[in-house]
Order: structure tokens, then sequence, then C-alpha cells
């Protein structure tokens, strides 16, 4: 190793014995460039190699790790083609194991008779009697007098990672030990005073030391379980940190004061009693009352509501928008597609449309001349509620006052869009509304900084939707569903599935679906295509069409999963069911069951799916419960993937797991809230502060 200055916990990776700069630029595009970020790749799981189980007493079903000797290696043809097994015998001084490696042939220069190697994983119970290990986790094992192979790999518990660039496990054990060398005892303890002393938690230093390689007398189900204080102490690190620059985020909000004040009083009461279509459910009474009083605050409104498809949000936002017209406010209203933004714009000039306030709709589609005759009406204030998607954006358009933003299926935004928005104006109140509830693990983390408002119940006379899943081969007893509901005088979606990748092939399907079932299914029937493809006025026609009954049958891709309410329709298929996630699945399902009628959705799929997709598929035949298929959705796909990419406002934590991790987080934030009570933090330390934090956690919140 080259002298020079100190290694420090922030010297670049490559300074380590093993990492050139090619596996440098690959740490880099995997979020590790510093010795610290690489020491904070922690374990996937622990093996205890200080004594391996012996062969002989092998049974099936255990999960284990043996260590031996190769016997022998050898391909085995099938009949299948193209598909081979290598199986490896592995002798101790107990007895001989098979291993099968299915189609890796390759690893057969691996396994040299002679060859020592640790194998790990489940047994299983040959067809043919006897056991074996199939495609199990290997490691070879160089010769054991090597004192640096006999400290790492053997003989104690030894820390398996999940693959990391192209590091091949036993070297990135060995770069681990090498790096613990050099900085191990340099991490600073940034927490404040007394908080680690009353958590009995160990030092950084010595938290990361034993998190990679741990003391002998750890129980190995601990360390799995992410559950020895060492780890617990790097994952409070991580939160603390974020849930230190939510609360200092939080204090500085409030501190804010907005330009402009609203105030209720009966006459305002009275005009929203008057456009109130019907009687208000006691959920939304109760949200629109937490709303109306941060709209009275005189701090902005950072405020998420949430609630199920078909719970009635947009008569809230709607009140909401007018309390805030009838104190001269001007309110934008932001959808993430055109279709929705028409929908909510049909939605509000029924209700509003007896009312003394202009409102307008301005989409991509909107001409430029009408845009910019928009544009000066917001401008000078003579227009008062704008409905809208991202046009909403452009620089030409400016408000008077703007004193409410209303953004809708916030989820479907990035972080910058919703912090553009609230650009226009000074400090509006702003509002977010979302029918893919956050689950409860979540919440704290995802919104960690905005008020949350929830909506249960649904309106009355509901009937909960009868869902089932059957593969295309009963496609024949849906078809008669759709057959009889529309002889009662209902009307029924097809949905096809619509993926980024085959965008052209998806649509092929959509369209050939619609005339399969225009000329050989339903020759007699209303049918219509919808999807983004088709032009805007074309598409309004259509979806006209529906709501007042003309269409029986609409065939569509996704852009009709948000938002679309036609109450007398009662069918929802979904082609392909298997390709959807569970939330988009239940979005899509919200699209029916909004009147007082029965209806029913029905999931078609291949023949052959996966468990998982069939796993998917019954949660949704058994719950129609938005909150709890969130909550299985999160388990099934864990954080990163619930929601999708970090545009979406989840953060990525390096160590901790916040589903895992949930109770951690709790107490992070609570440490943090007292941490910050009647502190000063000065304007230097906060900016530096907050630098850190946006980047390492990137914006959260509504910016
Ligand atoms: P979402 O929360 O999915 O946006 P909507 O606001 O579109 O739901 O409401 C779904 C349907 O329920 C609409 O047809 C709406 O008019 C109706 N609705 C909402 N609230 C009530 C209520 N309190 N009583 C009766 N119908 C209601
Ligand atoms: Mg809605």
């Amino acid at each position: 190793m080259g002298v020079g200055p100190r290694k420090t916990p922030d010297t670049p990776v490559q300074y380590l014995k093993g990492i050139g700069p090619r596996r440098a630029t690959e740490l880099a595009a995997a979020g590790v460039e510093t010795l610290e970020e690489f020491l904070l790749v922690l374990p996937r799981r622990y093996e205890n190699r200080e004594t391996f189980q012996s062969i002989a007493s092998l049974k099936p079903n255990d999960l284990t790790g043996v260590t031996g000797v190769v016997l022998s290696c050898g391909v085995r043809p099938t009949r299948r083609r193209n598909f081979r097994i290598l199986e490896v015998a592995v002798e101790d001084e107990t007895g001989q194991v098979r291993a099968a490696f299915m189609n890796q042939v390759f690893l057969q220069d691996l396994f040299k008779p002679g060859q020592r190697v640790v194998l790990y994983g489940k047994v299983e119970q040959r067809r043919t009697g006897g056991i074996q290990f199939t495609n199990p986790e290997y490691e070879l094992i160089e010769d054991a007098s090597r004192e640096q192979d006999a400290t790492i790999h053997m003989g104690r518990i030894v820390p398996i990672y999940e693959k990391l660039a192209s590091l091949t496990p036993k070297l990135h054990r060995r770069v681990v030990h090498q790096a613990l060398k050099v900085v191990g005892d340099t991490f600073e303890d940034s927490l404040p005073e007394g908080v680690q002393e009353r958590l009995g938690y160990p030092s950084r230093s010595q938290a990361i030391a034993e998190s990679h390689f741990p003391q002998k007398a750890v129980a190995l189900e601990e360390l799995n379980r992410f559950r020895t204080l060492a780890q617990q102490r790097l994952v409070f690190d991580e939160f603390f940190f974020f849930q230190a620059g939510l609360a200092l985020r939080r204090r500085e909000l409030i501190s804010v004061k907005k330009h402009h004040s609203v105030t209720v009083n009966d006459r305002i009461r009275a005009a929203a009693l008057e456009v109130l279509p019907f009687r208000l459910t006691g959920d939304q009474r109760l949200v629109l009352k937490e709303i109306v009083s941060d709209l009275t605050n005189p701090a902005p409104m950072r405020r998420l509501l949430q609630g199920d498809v078909g719970s009635g949000k947009t008569i809230v936002a709607i009140l909401a928008a007018l309390v805030a017209m009838e104190n001269n406010l001007q309110v934008a209203l932001m959808s993430p597609t055109e279709l929705l933004a028409e929908q909510h714009f049909s939605s509000l000039k029924q209700v509003l449309g007896r009312s003394r306030f202009g409102l307008s709709l301005l989409t991509g589609a909107t001409p430029t001349r009408e845009r910019q005759r928009l544009a000066e009406q917001l401008a000078d204030g003579s227009l008062q509620l704008i409905v809208g998607t991202h046009a909403l954006l452009q620089e030409d358009v400016g408000f008077q006052q703007l004193g409410l933003v209303i953004i809708d299926e916030q989820h479907r935004f990035g972080v910058a869009q919703r912090a553009a928005l609230g650009a226009k104006g000074s400090t509006p109140d702003v509002l977010v509304m979302t029918a893919t509830p956050i689950p409860r693990t979540l919440a704290l983390t995802v919104y960690g900084d905005l008020a949350v408002s929830n909506i249960y119940e649904l309106p009355p006379g509901r009937m909960p939707i009868v869902t089932i899943a059957r593969s295309d081969v009963a496609r024949a007893d849906i078809y008669a569903l759709i057959r009889s509901e529309i002889a009662k005088g209902r009307q029924a979606y097809v949905v096809c599935p619509l993926v980024d990748e085959s965008e052209k092939l998806d649509l092929k399907a959509a369209t050939e679906m619609s005339e399969e079932l225009k000329s050989r299914i339903f020759p007699e029937k209303r049918i219509e295509l919808i999807h983004g493809r088709i032009k805007s006025r074309e598409r309004e026609r259509i979806m006209h069409l529906f709501v007042t009954g003309g269409v029986d049958i609409l065939v569509a891709t996704t852009v009709i999963e948000v938002g679309v309410d036609v109450p007398n329709a009662t069918v929802m298929v979904i082609e392909q069911a298997e390709r959807f996630g569970l939330a988009q699945l239940h979005q899509l399902r919200g699209r029916v069951g909004r009147g007082a009628d029965q209806s029913h959705c029905a999931l078609l799929h291949g023949e052959q799916i996966s468990d998982s997709a069939r796993a998917r598929l019954k949660v949704l035949e058994q719950s129609n419960d938005g909150f709890v298929i969130a909550e299985q959705d999160l388990n099934a796909r864990g954080p990163g993937d619930f929601f999708g990419t970090r545009q979406s406002g989840m953060p990525l934590f390096r160590v901790g797991n916040v589903i895992r991790d949930h109770a951690l987080m709790e107490r992070a934030k609570d440490c943090a809230d007292e941490w910050l009570q009647g502190r000063d933090v000065s304007a230097e330390d906060r900016a530096k502060m907050q630098e850190k934090w946006e980047r390492r956690f990137g914006l959260v919140g509504v910016g």
C-alpha cells in the first residue's frame, strides 16, 4: 500500500488493491465512490463458517452450508435440447453430496477434482433418491493455509454480499477487509450528544466493522434479520440524518408566511352549499375541514389528500377551490394526462357552472391563439380557475394572484414539475391528491414534510366490485358477462396493456382487439377504441359519447387508468392482467363500481403465469381496499419498485430498508424532532446540511 496523505472515509475507492480504474468506474455507476460508501454496502446475509454442517447430517429442506473437496464433475445432457446439467460431487469426512447446476456448464472449469469448496443453498430430495443442492451458491477455497483466506473467508461468520460491479464474492470480502484496515477506525460519530449512549449503540467505526465481520458471539439469526446493535446503528445514522433534514424543512415551512390570507364566513359557506350536488360523507367533511383550516392558516398549506379510487376526492378539491376563489385568489388544478384534465374540467364545469367564477382548460392540445388569450386572462385576474396538464407549467403562463395549487395523482409527476407549478405563485397553498395510497409504513418517509388527510369511506350505496381472474381459455364466459350487462343497459371497458418498450405492438394489440370485438364477437354493439395517440378532439368526442351512453364497449389502453368517471359502466375487462402491477390493476378496476349497480372486473391472463403474478391477481379477487392493496404491493415489490423511480419522491437509502426498519424510522423521527427543538441552527450550518441532504436524498414532498 502506498504511503501518502492519511486516508479518510472520503478517499476514492480506487485507492484499494483490487479496484483499478475500470472497477472504480463500475462502482461509481453503482453509487459507490469513496471508501465510506463502499463500506456502507452491507452484506445481504451472513454465513456461519466456524463450523459447517457435516454432509452426512443433511436433510431435505435444510437451508445450509457445507464444505468439502470436489470428487468429480461432469455434464449430463437431458432430453430437452439446449438444457444441460453440471453435476459436481463433493465429499467431506462424513459423506458425499451432489450439487446440480442447471445450464451453467461453464462452471466445469472451476470445479476441478481436489478443489476445496463451500456450497450453500437448500437441500432437495432427488426424485431418483438421495439428496442434492440445486444451483447452490458456491465459493472456491484456496489453500487454507494461506493466512488471509483462512481468516477472512473461513472459520468465522462470513459476510455474503449482493453482487456489486464485477467483484467476485471473495474479492469483495477481501477488499472490505482491506478498507476496514485503512479507515476502519476513522468514522466520526455524528449523532447528537447522548443518543448513542441512550440507545446502547456502538461507535460508528465499531458498527461498520462489526456489520461486515461480526464478532463470534453474535447470533446468526439476529444478523440475518439486521437486528444487531451494530447494524441498527448504521441504519439509525442514515434515518436520523434524513429525518433531521425533514424536520429542518418543516420548521422553515412553518415560519414562512403566506402573502395572501383566506377567511371563511357564512356567505362562503352558503356558496359552497349552493353548488354541492350531494351530501358529503363523514370523511369528506372531515378532510375538507382539515384543508380549510390549512387555508386559513398563515403558513402555506402542504397537504396530501389520499383516498381510494371513487372515494370522492374531486368534490373536496372543488370546494377548496371555491373557498380560495371566494377570497379573490386564483386556483390551478394540474392533472397528469389530457384525458384526465378534460374530465376534471367537465366535473368542475358541472359543479361550478352556476357560480360567478370563470374556469378554462389548458392542455398541450390548446391552440396557440387560445393559449395566449388564457394566459392574458390569468395574468390580469379575469380568469379564476385553470385546469390543465403540464402545459400549465409553460413560461408564458403567469397568474395575477395564484392562491391554491391542486395536483391530482401526484405520483405521476416529477418532483421538479410540482415545484415549478408552486413557483408560479409567491406562496400558494398546495394540495396534492392521490388514489395510490402510501402504506402507513412509508408515509413517514415519503411525505415527511406533508400533512396527510385520508378518505377511507366510499360514497353511500356503493357495492363492492366482484373481481374474478380467469385464463384466456375462459374468454367466452367473460364475453357472456359483457353481453348480459349491456342487455341491462350498462356499459363495459376492455383494457389492453400499454407498456413503454413496445408501444407500437401494444397499440396494434388494442386495435386488433377492438376489430375482433366489432367484427366477430359483438357485431351489433357500439364499440369505440381510445388510446394516447388519438387526437384530443377525437378522444373528447369518444369520451363524450361514452359518458352519455352512446358507446357500449370502450376498448382502451391504460390512458383511462386515472380519473374517468362513468357510473353506468359496470364491467371492466383487463387483458393480459399479469402484465400489470397491483396498484395499477386496482386503479383500472376503480373505473367501475361508481354507481348503485353491481359491477364486475374480469382479469384475463395467459395460461401459464408466474406464481407471483397469480398471487397478485388473487389479492385483487379478495380485496377492494386500496390501502390493503398498497401494503401488499409494497411487500411484494419492495420499496424501490413500489414507486418506480427516484423522481417519484422515494428516497433511496444505502443501509436502511423502510419496510424492515420502519420502527427505527419512527425512532429517528422522534430523536430528530427532539434534537431540533429549541435549537438555533445557523444559516450557514443549515445551508451545508441542506446541500448534503438534497444530494443524498433528492427532493421529497411538493417542492
Ligand atoms: P376519486 O376520489 O376517484 O377522484 P371522484 O371524485 O371521481 O372519486 O368521485 C367518484 C364518484 O362518486 C363521482 O361520480 C362523484 O360524483 C361521486 N361522489 C363523490 N362524493 C359523493 C357523495 N358524498 N355522495 C354521492 N356521490 C358522491
Ligand atoms: Mg379522481
